[in-house]
């Protein structure tokens, strides 16, 4: 976990935005759960503003054959069409999985000023892991970006998800 990400979400006591992170996050795994009910990637996105959820989705590339059809994606576009502007000022974004280079770009585009994700994703994460979109300082906006919330629980249905696909 990047130690700097926590700085910037530092008026409260630290314990308190590690549990309200916790809470949205268990939320997200909700919604990645539901991706399962259509055979696609188990990954879920809650975008949150202030105490509301403004946004939710999961991962829907297979149901709806959509290469972009990212859970990142559908929670922006919620969120967006709920506060009737493409800036997404005030929020934080929970991912399950670390972001892909698209939805990181979104992620830049929609100027979110926080993300939480929990498990990291080694083959096409966009925070660290492959690239780092959220973080480069060529791009005009980068958010706070705490990683490993619940990781393991995350970390945990993705790898179940893999092991059945495997063994059926
Ligand atoms: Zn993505």
């Amino acid at each position: 976990m990047k130690q700097c990400c926590r700085v910037e979400v530092a008026r409260q006591p630290p314990e308190v935005p590690l549990l309200t992170d916790e809470r949205w996050m268990r939320l997200a795994l909700e919604h990645a759960r539901r991706a399962l009910e259509h055979d696609d990637v188990p990954v879920g996105a809650v975008l949150v503003h202030g105490e509301a959820v403004i946004g939710a989705g999961h991962n829907e590339r297979e149901l709806r054959q959509d290469p972009t059809a990212h859970a990142e994606m559908i929670a922006i576009r919620a969120g967006a069409a709920a506060l009737g502007s493409w800036r997404l000022l005030d929020t934080v974004l929970y991912i399950t999985l670390e972001p892909c280079a698209q939805c990181a770009g979104a992620i830049v585009l929609g100027r979110i000023p926080r993300v939480v994700f929990g498990a990291l994703d080694p083959k096409a994460g966009a925070a660290g892991s492959v690239l780092d979109v959220l973080a480069d300082p060529r791009l005009n906006h980068r958010p706070a970006v705490t990683s490993g919330v619940l990781g393991e629980e995350c970390g945990d249905l993705l790898r179940e998800f893999f092991r059945g696909r495997r063994t059926r």
